[in-house]
């Protein structure tokens, strides 16, 4: 009886090693329409009957949290607890739909909002930032043999209020409880099969990158490429989770990995990234002296207005400077309303603002070791007879700030120049 108990426990012991956890991640336009869930969800049955304890995270339908957000901007009143309360509820009705079919299907499961779990934020609505994630409930979930579909995009803050995690939000949700389950990957099902060169449904003659390193990765997703939302590679990074970018219309394929064991490949450019979401405000003659910039950036920052590229001209005659920066087009109203209150208190004549821009940067941890890629961007620019406004670089991506209509063609001579049509 005792040898029989031990081959039992051993066996038992086998089965719980061979049980993955892992976690899929469905984005808005994996999840458009019932019938998308419907397919989505039979991508999940197959991973359940391979034996793996899943957790599926579903984003809004593709968009519906657009229009919620124009539901209360519609209203012309702050009230940040209640915007999150409305916008985080387009996960609500997808993790619902995504429910059913899983059940529908034979594939036992239930929705978790985030609250329920629960992922605990920090109390910045609309931009909250994840915690901790408490993967006691879930566990018990898979004791259930039950698949956990868990609403992407929301959390709850110390004091119990529902919070959104900011735009595209879902992706961290996901990375998030991968870590805190420990789970063997976490793939992240979109409408294209992977990470490339460029984004695929503007630049022709891109090519798919099997692997990319957790810090291009960042760059990348800092620089536009929406693919992956920045905060989750960072969160992936930080929590050491293996992130797989998988199209939900051809789930046999792996797609491209991101994790800790991919060593950069050194080739100086390895991507293209841009954002036509993005408004330049220049300071005329402001009073050069110390202080005078933290004034300005702590204003920004305190109001959580993200400011990007920067640069400072000086008169030293006539100790002023003009002050160019910029931020995200949908802050830009907020930022000159709070620049003027400021006007009392630092010296300044006007501030203009100029919408019509784009940043375009070029990322490749090979830049580190390789000079002279920032003269061959500027020279395909200038050949081009593409105008620089705004330059910023760190250490593997340099950034450029074009007139907008000119951000197809930018991209497109740099991906060239680069020879990343050719890899
Ligand atoms: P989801 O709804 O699944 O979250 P997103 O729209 O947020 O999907 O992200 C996927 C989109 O990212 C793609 O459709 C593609 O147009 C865009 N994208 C931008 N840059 C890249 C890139 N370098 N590689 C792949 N996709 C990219
Ligand atoms: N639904 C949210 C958004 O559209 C979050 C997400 O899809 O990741 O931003
Ligand atoms: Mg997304």
């Amino acid at each position: 009886a005792n040898l029989n108990s031990q081959i039992t426990s051993k066996i038992y012991l086998i089965t719980i090693i061979k049980m993955s956890i892992l976690v899929l991640k469905f984005g808005g336009t994996s999840v458009a329409s019932v019938e998308l869930i419907e397919s989505a969800a039979k991508i999940v049955k197959s991973e359940y009957e391979a034996g793996n304890n899943l957790v599926v995270v579903v984003s809004a339908m593709s968009g519906a949290t657009n229009i919620l957000i124009d539901h209360v901007n519609k209203i012309n009143y702050d009230d940040d607890s209640e915007y999150d309360v409305v916008v985080s509820s387009g996960e609500q009705v997808t993790a619902g739909l995504m429910s059913i079919c899983l059940n529908k299907l034979g594939v036992p499961s239930r929705s978790w909002m985030g609250w329920q779990i629960p992922i605990i934020t920090s109390d910045s609505h609309r931009n909250a930032v994840i915690k901790r994630v408490i993967p006691d409930a879930i566990l018990k979930n898979f004791d259930d043999k039950k698949v956990a579909v868990v609403a992407g995009f929301q959390g709850i803050s110390s004091d119990g209020r529902i919070t959104t995690i900011g735009r595209g939000g879902s992706d961290n949700t996901a990375v998030y409880i991968a870590a805190a389950l420990n789970a063997e990957r976490c793939d992240i099902y979109t409408d294209v099969d992977g990470v490339y060169t460029s984004d695929p449904k503007m630049t022709k003659n891109v090519k798919r990158l099997d692997k990319v390193s957790y810090e291009e990765m960042i760059e990348m997703a800092s620089q536009g490429a929406k693919v992956l939302q920045t905060a989750s590679v960072e969160s992936a990074m930080k929590h050491d989770v293996d992130v797989n970018v998988r199209s939900t219309f051809n789930p046999k394929d792996m797609g491209t990995k991101i994790s800790n064991d991919i060593e950069s490949d050194n080739q100086a450019v390895t991507g293209v990234a841009y954002s036509k979401d993005e408004a330049k405000i220049t300071l005329i003659d402001v009073e050069d002296k110390p202080g005078v910039a933290a004034e300005i950036f702590n204003k920004l920052a305190e109001s959580s207005v993200n400011v990007d590229m920067i640069v400072q001209n000086n008169f030293i005659e006539r100790k002023m400077t003009n002050l160019t920066f910029t931020v995200p087009m949908i802050e830009l109203e907020r930022s000159i309303k709070l620049l003027n209150d400021l006007k009392q208190k630092i010296n300044f004549s006007k501030v203009l603002e100029e919408k019509n821009l784009s940043k375009v940067s070029i990322i490749g941890s090979g830049m580190r070791n390789q000079p002279g890629i920032a003269a061959k961007m500027f020279d395909c620019l200038s050949k081009n007879n593409i105008n620089i406004e705004v330059i910023s670089t760190s250490e593997i991506k340099i950034s450029v700030l074009i007139n907008r209509e000119k951000t197809e063609k930018a991209v497109s001579e740099l991906h060239s120049t680069f020879n990343l049509d050719k890899i």
